[in-house]
């Protein structure tokens, strides 16, 4: 005999007069003495069962009197029409009278409520993260994920690339962040690393003749992680064969294009391309998010010789126009003020220029600027009677990003970034190459992204003017992919090596096998890898990534729910000979 005949979510008007079996958890009971009602639940919806006197047999109402929630019940029954419908459901019109009932399961009462709105909070969630799969936002998320990994492979396979598992247990691959080490038993004092991502094994299959490869595969960074990081997530990670930077950006315009087209029916083609340098100038950011304007203008020549130290010594002087904000209170004002000085943006403040309605201009700085200069400000910064401008001064990179975190803060505060508008664009023309603090030169990207041909001749004397063939894929402030046309010369390879620090004898040791690799044959190639995790929930609307994730862990890196990471026995230590003595 079958479970079921039908699920929880589709039985309605039609159904009524017919007999049905169904299985589910028990969501709510309410009991008017003489009348019982259950919702029963699972994926699929949820249906009310009703319990009475008068059409329940007497042994159905004792084991309905046993029942108490999250019970796992089968019933059989009859599908009438509810007295009074409810809209909100699908079943809404229905009800079952009941005349079977199994108990298949009991259950504890949960820890929090499994409905919409659960009264857990996020810990308590986490530890009991099936449960929390049981609400239905979590479960329709889930549904969505599996949802768009099957329109993203329709759409690779449907262009020609082959999905192909690469090995999780590998060599470490520099990708920026520190690698989690797994130390083996059957070569002890050895360890392998797990994949921050699969980068030189996909360049391989390309140097195999594989032409275009895919993978959804698990990555791994051991990060410090900031809220909304984990340490372990999902790439699209993709490589093409004979293409140029052009190729890979339409095959994945592509891509974003018809997932956009598929869930929203929104139509979004030739996405905006902009270099780095522009991003950066105009948005401080080299993800920006270009739903709105407030762009940032720099004002530095309005500013000179007018006695305002701060000003006249500052490397730039950037400014945004916050629309209809010039009725801001003094309070309001200060917020922001007080909000920039926060240790995670750094500025020392914020000057402003109220641009009035009634044509009067008021500002922080009116002792050194007068009305003449101010206006020179304003018509700068496009700003509108009823506009107000925020002013930032200081070092060029550091209050250009000070000045981005304010633009997106004010966009948020204003409610200017819509979840469901959608303006993805390309960012390009990085620079191949960053310096840390110590003056040492780090691959902006990765080692094996190739330079343009064009500043070839950098390299050796100046590889920080060096442009990389390297290119982001951006939607509504956040990076939802990153890739780049590969190296296959191994001199030009070998000198990247070099300018990073890393001399002939690390980089055999750590890449000796693709350097090797790329001497037989390699084909011009390039890639791409989107974060999956951050686009699925970009496209539903959200930001935060934890519910599309089924089994996440805490912004600990901590798994609540097993107990990850713990202490192992001393015994498998001293198995791995890594025991300590
Ligand atoms: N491996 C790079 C990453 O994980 C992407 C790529 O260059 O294809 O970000």
């Amino acid at each position: 005999m079958n479970y079921r005949t039908n699920n929880c979510g589709e039985l309605n008007i039609s159904h009524c007069g017919k007999s049905v079996k169904l299985c589910g958890w028990v969501s709510k009971i309410r009991d008017k003495g003489h009348l019982k009602w259950i919702d029963l639940r699972d994926i699929h919806g949820t249906t009310q069962l009703v319990f009475d006197r008068d059409r329940t047999k007497k042994n159905v109402l004792n084991i309905a009197k046993k029942i108490g929630r999250e019970f796992v019940i089968q019933i059989s029954g009859k599908v009438v029409e509810r007295i009074s419908h409810n809209k909100n459901i699908s079943t809404g019109d229905i009800e079952i009278i009941v005349n079977e009932i199994t108990i298949l399961n009991e259950s504890k009462n949960p820890p929090f409520t499994i409905e919409e709105n659960t009264d857990g909070g996020d810990e308590l969630r986490l530890k009991y993260r099936y449960l929390d799969i049981r609400r239905k936002p979590i479960q329709k998320n889930l549904l969505f994920r599996s949802e768009v990994a099957s329109m993203v492979r329709k759409y690779l396979i449907s262009n020609g690339f082959t999905e192909i598992e690469t090995p999780f247990l590998i060599k470490s691959t520099p990708e920026g962040a520190r690698d989690f080490i797994v130390p083996s038993r059957m070569n002890q004092g050895k360890f392998y690393a797990l994949p921050q991502s699969p980068q030189t094994f996909k360049q391989l299959l390309m140097i195999s003749g594989m032409e275009k490869y895919f993978q959804i595969v698990k990555c791994f960074r051991d990060e410090d992680l900031r809220s909304d990081r984990q340490p372990e997530f999902t790439q699209i990670d993709c490589e093409m064969s004979f293409v140029n930077q052009k190729d890979v950006m339409e095959c994945f315009e592509g891509l974003l294009s018809d997932l956009l087209l598929e869930i929203h029916g929104i139509e979004k083609k030739s996405f905006p391309v902009i270099s780095y340098f522009d991003a950066m100038n105009k948005y401080g950011s080299d993800k920006p998010d270009i739903r709105f304007g407030m762009e940032i203008h720099n004002i530095k020549e309005y500013t000179k010789n007018k006695g305002f130290k701060i000003f006249n010594d500052s490397e730039v002087v950037v400014a945004i126009t916050v629309p209809k904000a010039s009725i801001w209170s003094r309070k309001e004002i200060d917020y922001w003020i007080e909000w920039v000085k926060k240790p995670q943006v750094g500025s020392k403040g914020l000057v402003w220029v109220k641009n009035n309605l009634d044509g009067s201009v008021k500002s922080s700085v009116d002792k050194f600027y007068d009305y003449k200069n101010l206006k020179k400000w304003i018509n700068e910064c496009e700003c509108k009677k009823g506009d107000l401008i925020f002013v930032m001064s200081g070092k060029k990179n550091e209050t250009l990003i000070q000045m981005g975190k304010l633009r997106m803060e004010i966009a948020e505060k204003l409610n200017l970034r819509k979840a469901f508008e959608f303006a993805p664009l390309w960012v390009v023309d990085f620079p191949l190459f960053f310096k840390d603090d110590m003056n040492n030169y780090h691959p902006m990207h990765h080692p094996f992204t190739s330079p343009k041909s064009e500043h070839l001749d950098l390299l050796d004397e100046k590889p920080n003017e060096v442009h990389a063939l390297a290119y982001d894929l951006v939607m509504n402030g956040n990076e939802i992919g990153g890739g780049s046309i590969r190296i296959i010369n191994t001199k030009i390879q070998e000198k990247i090596f070099s300018v990073i620090g890393l001399n002939k004898k690390k980089s055999k040791e750590q890449f000796g096998f693709l350097v090797d690799a790329l001497e037989f044959g390699a084909p011009p190639h390039g890639g791409i890898a989107l974060g999956f995790d951050r686009l699925v929930a970009i496209l539903n609307g959200d930001e935060s990534i934890r519910d599309y994730i089924a089994f996440p862990k805490n912004n600990s890196g901590y798994d609540v729910m097993i107990k990850a990471p713990s202490e192992v026995d001393p015994q498998q230590l001293d198995d791995l000979g890594i025991l300590k003595k």
